[in-house]
Order: structure tokens, then C-alpha cells, then sequence
């Protein structure tokens, strides 16, 4: 079996989150983390980020620990990304309690040699000029997979817009869609997001799963119904680690598998708070809980 390499790029940061469970603060999060960990159980990882001088040592030996590549990870001095949310009663929806970009502000994603040609790329949830200049700094045409968020819809519409249409697969959480294209109606808003460049959009639907937009088709996939959740934070990243694991292990033409894979995966994540549940799934845990999401869909 070949197995492909990935690139990222996203945030790795430390999270805030209040849950009706409770509290926690400065935890290692962060798109490009969640997305990493997940990969890094299919398939090698190579990271592309940056941290502060106040980023833990023990955060830094976990990623490495997990197989996560940090050649290209850049430690300089100031903040670490941090953000903070709380979870509405009953986990509908999440309100921002704060995004600080810290060293993310002045960062230039720097590749080193033998990383620049990846099979794939995955541009997890950032700034989308850092996501173009990451594009930018390749010597290939690998498969792009991106995922956005609605700071950036508002604040970056532009370059957003750029990213879509160098992307090959393309990750948005239904509210996002929405804002996005304009269209209320999901599925138009599928059929809109496919006409600005993407060869295939998945719509992520929380508790309701997720809607594959390839073509013509539509194809509704469930999530994993026993788990129970605790802090979703990070599940859509999550869900994106498992899908590019499991094309890059086996390519992207079942992409049905692939986001039945990323909805197992997820299901670790939401278990705990932070990386709690994700860190006690492996590559066979995750793969169970997939043939159990394709059997309810049989
Ligand atoms: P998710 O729950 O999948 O939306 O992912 C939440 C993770 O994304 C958290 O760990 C945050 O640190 C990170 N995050 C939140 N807002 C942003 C942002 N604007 N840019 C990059 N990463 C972010």
C-alpha cells in the first residue's frame, strides 16, 4: 500500500474552553493539532505552524511523541495563538470569547528542502493568506484539502475565496456554507461552493454528520451515535485528520470511507475535553468505530 505524505498548516494553539462540564484553561488545541494527532495515526505528518516562548515543553514532546514532524515548526519569541469559546446548554452552538493571533501576526511559513513536494496538503483552519502562502511555497501540485471558519468569511473573504479555488477538497461547517455562498438551502449551497474550484465539498453538520457534495451527488453520512459529548472543540479538525489519513493510505477515490473515517475519529475527540478523548484512540479503535458508522448506513 503506498502511503502518501501530508503537509499542514493551521493553528496550534492554546484553548480556553467552558463547557457545561466545566473549565479549562491554556490546554493544548489548535486546528493543525487536532488535525496532526489524527493523521499522524494513518499516515506521516509534516507540521508547518508556529508557537510562542510560552508554549510547554510537555505540548511540544506530546506532538513529537504522536509521530507529528516539528522540523518546520518555528518557536519564536511572544504569545502563542490562543483562543477561547463557550458551548451553549445542550452544545447548540459556540460563542468566540476571544481569538489572540500572537505570533501568528508576523508569521511567513518557512519550508525546509525535502518537505516542498507532498502527495497532500491539508491548509487547516487559519488565516488565508498564510494558507495561499503555503501554496506559494511548494515545488508540486499535491491534492489540497482546506478547511475555513466564519472569522475568516468575515474578515478575509477575498483570499478565502483564492484558497477555494486552488482546493481540491473542501472542508465548511453548514452555518459557514451559509454565510459564505449567501444560500440558506444546503444542498444549493454545495452545488455553489463546487462551482468556485473544488472538485469535491464536504458539508459538516455537527450532530447530524456531515453531506458530501461530489458532481452531481449527495451523499448524507451519520455520526457516531455512542459517543457522549463532553467539548466538541476541535471535532471538525479531527474529522479532517481522519480523512486524510485514510486517502492517504488508500487515495481519494472512496471519499464515503474517508469521511466515514473522520467521523469516527471525531467521535474520540468530543469525548473529553481538549485532547482527553482523541489521545486515547488509535489507528484500530478508530477504524471499529467506522465500520459501525457504515453499517447504520447500509
Ligand atoms: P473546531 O472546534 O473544529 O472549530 O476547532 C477549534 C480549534 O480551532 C481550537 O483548538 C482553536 O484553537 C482553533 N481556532 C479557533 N479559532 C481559530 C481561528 N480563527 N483560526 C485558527 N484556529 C482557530
Amino acid at each position: 500500500m503506498k502511503t502518501r505524505s501530508t503537509l499542514a498548516v493551521g493553528s496550534i494553539a492554546l484553548d480556553t474552553v467552558e463547557a457545561p462540564a466545566g473549565r479549562r484553561e491554556n490546554i493544548l488545541g489548535g486546528s493543525a493539532t487536532y488535525f496532526s494527532i489524527t493523521t499522524a495515526l494513518f499516515s506521516p505528518v509534516n507540521l508547518v505552524g508556529v508557537v510562542g516562548s510560552d508554549f510547554p515543553d510537555e505540548a511540544w514532546l506530546l506532538l513529537k511523541d504522536r509521530g507529528v514532524n516539528l522540523e518546520n515548526v518555528q518557536a519564536v519569541e511572544g504569545a502563542t495563538f490562543r483562543w477561547g469559546g463557550r458551548y451553549h446548554a445542550g452544545f447548540m452552538g459556540r460563542d468566540t470569547l476571544f481569538t489572540e493571533l500572537g505570533v501568528f501576526e508576523g508569521f511567513k511559513p518557512a519550508i525546509s528542502e525535502g518537505y516542498r513536494s507532498p502527495d497532500i496538503v491539508y491548509l487547516g483552519n487559519i488565516q488565508p493568506r498564510l494558507q495561499l502562502d503555503l501554496l506559494a511555497a511548494l515545488s508540486n501540485h499535491p491534492l489540497v484539502i482546506s478547511d475555513t471558519m466564519n472569522l475568516w468569511i468575515n474578515n478575509s473573504r477575498d483570499s478565502l475565496l483564492e484558497v477555494l479555488a486552488k482546493t481540491d477538497i473542501f472542508l465548511i461547517n453548514d452555518e459557514e456554507a451559509g454565510m459564505l455562498t449567501g444560500i440558506a438551502d444546503l444542498a444549493a449551497a454545495a452545488t455553489d461552493l463546487l462551482g468556485r474550484g473544488p472538485e469535491a465539498v464536504i458539508i459538516k453538520l455537527g450532530s447530524n454528520g456531515a453531506l458530501i457534495a461530489e458532481g452531481g451527488k449527495r451523499t448524507h453520512v451519520p455520526i457516531y451515535l455512542d459517543a457522549e459529548v463532553v467539548d466538541p472543540t476541535g471535532a471538525g479538525d479531527t474529522f479532517a485528520g481522519g480523512l486524510v489519513g485514510h486517502i492517504a493510505l488508500h487515495g481519494k477515490d472512496d471519499l464515503l470511507a474517508a469521511v466515514v473515517t473522520g467521523t469516527a475519529a471525531a467521535s474520540y475527540t468530543i469525548q473529553g475535553f481538549g485532547l482527553e478523548g482523541l489521545l486515547s484512540a488509535t489507528r484500530e479503535s478508530v477504524m471499529v468505530r467506522a465500520s459501525v458508522v457504515a453499517q447504520t448506513m447500509e
